[in-house]
């Protein structure tokens, strides 16, 4: 199998790769390099493009053929794309559309997608099913939930056209070897934020809000290991080629962690007791986030192996000490 991976030079992009390298399938990895980088990709080729360069697209698509498409290339911070909703809609949902047109030029017929929790809004249910309405409340939501409505109306359309659309809750963690993780310096990320604390990159870690109606006041969330995430593409993949039906799933483990309980396990698994001051709420976090994640399990057979937060934070506390140390290509 031949996989055009887009954004495979960013965080879960290049675990993706990794593990598709690992699985021996031929890859391509088309990136832009905006936030990723050279040294991330294992694996295969990279073309460095970006997806509004249709021409570009068209001649990667044209000349390496793909069996199927995943695609994570997107503009990621959500409080960006409140102040900066264009850059949203150009880059996650338009330049998809170029992807997508492109694909179905070149008879490319599957695809995974990367979407997220955040199609959900402030969900109703927790743990929240699939069948949840999709309720947006920030452009980053909007631009991933325009995307899946677009692959849902062109496998309605078309039923050769199969897409498995990935709704990633909390991603964290990194390659137990070291050799890539989250390398984007604005990460507005929890984990990432805390383990910055406890190396001192940042004198203190602020909670965004202990007065919400959960157990200890702070938001909980479901944290899922990235090569867990990179795992259930694979499940996706063989499901579609297996003729599988166009599907959407949750990734998440179903269980969630507060932000104290958070904190707790990094600065047990540092064993630096860093500054912690307890601030206002952070506009738009709904109070819980935790994934049922009973479809995935059954539809895809995906057992995940790293259900385990002190594995999550020691794998990403290990990757944030080597990057301070490892010398990179470009
Ligand atoms: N959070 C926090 N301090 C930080 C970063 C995040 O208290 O410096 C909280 C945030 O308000 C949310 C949770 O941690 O309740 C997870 O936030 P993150 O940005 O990691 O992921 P999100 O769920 O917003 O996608």
């Amino acid at each position: 199998m031949k996989i055009l991976v887009t954004g495979g030079a960013g965080y879960i992009g290049s675990h993706m790769v990794k593990l598709l390298g690992e699985r021996s399938l031929d890859t391509l990895t088309y990136d832009n390099l905006s936030t990723g980088n050279k040294w991330a990709v294992l694996h295969g080729d990279l073309v460095v493009a970006d997806l509004a360069d249709k021409d570009t697209l068209r001649g990667v698509v044209k000349a390496f053929r793909p069996d199927a498409v995943i695609h994570f290339a997107a503009s990621i911070v959500v409080p960006e794309s409140v102040q900066n909703p264009l850059k949203y809609y150009r880059n996650n949902t338009a330049n998809t559309l170029n992807l997508i047109e492109t694909m179905v030029e070149f008879g490319v017929k599957k695809m995974v997608f990367s979407s997220t929790a955040s199609v959900y809004g402030i969900p109703e249910k927790s743990p929240v099913p699939e069948t949840e309405y999709m309720r947006p409340i920030n452009p980053y939501g909007s631009a991933k939930m325009m995307t899946e409505l677009v692959l849902r109306d062109l496998s309605f359309a078309d039923d050769s056209f199969r897409y498995v659309s990935l709704r990633y809750f909390n991603v964290a963690g990194s390659d137990a070897k070291c050799r890539i993780g989250q390398a984007y310096k604005e990460s507005t990320h929890l984990i990432t934020r805390a383990l910055k604390a406890a190396n001192g990159e940042f004198s203190k870690l602020e909670i965004f809000g202990t007065d919400y109606p959960t157990s200890d006041g702070t938001c909980i969330r479901d944290y899922i290991h990235v090569d867990d995430l990179a795992d259930a593409h694979i499940k996706a993949l063989e499901y579609l080629d297996k003729g599988g039906k166009s599907e959407v799933f949750n990734c998440g483990y179903g269980h969630g962690y507060s932000v104290k309980e958070v904190i707790n396990v990094v600065k047990k698994v540092t064993g630096i007791d860093f500054p912690v001051e307890e601030g206002a709420r952070r506009e738009g976090d709904p109070p819980v986030i935790v994934a049922d994640s009973a479809k995935i399990r059954r539809n895809l057979g995906w057992k995940p192996l790293h259900d385990d937060l002190q594995y999550i934070v020691r794998t990403a506390w290990d990757w944030e000490k080597a990057k301070g140390i490892m010398v990179f290509k470009n």
